[in-house]
């Protein structure tokens, strides 16, 4: 099946586009969750952040900050949330992509917070640090 957002940069299905360099392209959400919602993603096809290598990493991740100050001016936000889904639960477009996502007063939208779930010992912290550590070998 064709990548929606790959459509999208190949100009073959429309976009609200707000900003694009050589390897970026970033355009409304079409499901707007606050206004001026945008999503940031490379050119190139890249499933999700499993899968970028260091330089689409920097391409893409350069041009966040300049998206979201444009947000910042064009919208005076009171804060702004950058999300990533990978794979479950969230993930429902299968090329990497970050939503910028201004917040204003009373906009209504309800992120998941972070509920800390677990209390843990000193010792399990050292072994979930290790476990990841391990990870990069
Ligand atoms: P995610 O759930 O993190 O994979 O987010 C995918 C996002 O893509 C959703 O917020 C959708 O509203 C958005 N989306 C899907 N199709 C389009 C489209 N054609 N144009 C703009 N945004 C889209
Ligand atoms: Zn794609």
């Amino acid at each position: 099946m064709a990548c929606i957002f790959c459509q999208i940069i190949e100009g073959k299905i429309p976009s609200y586009k707000v900003y694009e360099d050589d390897n970026v392209y970033a355009f409304l959400d079409i499901t707007q969750g606050t206004k001026g919602h945008t999503l940031v993603i490379p050119k190139k096809h890249i499933e999700n952040l499993y899968a970028l290598d260091d330089t689409i990493a920097k391409e893409v991740f350069s041009a966040v900050p300049k998206v979201a100050n444009a947000l910042k001016k064009a919208f005076n936000p009171i804060g702004l949330n950058l999300i990533n889904n990978n794979d479950k639960p969230h993930q429902t477009v299968f090329h990497f992509h970050v939503h910028l996502i201004p917040r204003y007063p009373d906009d209504g939208m309800q992120l998941s917070t972070l509920n800390h779930q677990e209390t843990l010992t000193q010792s399990d912290y050292i072994e979930i640090q290790d476990a990841i550590k391990r990870a990069f070998k």
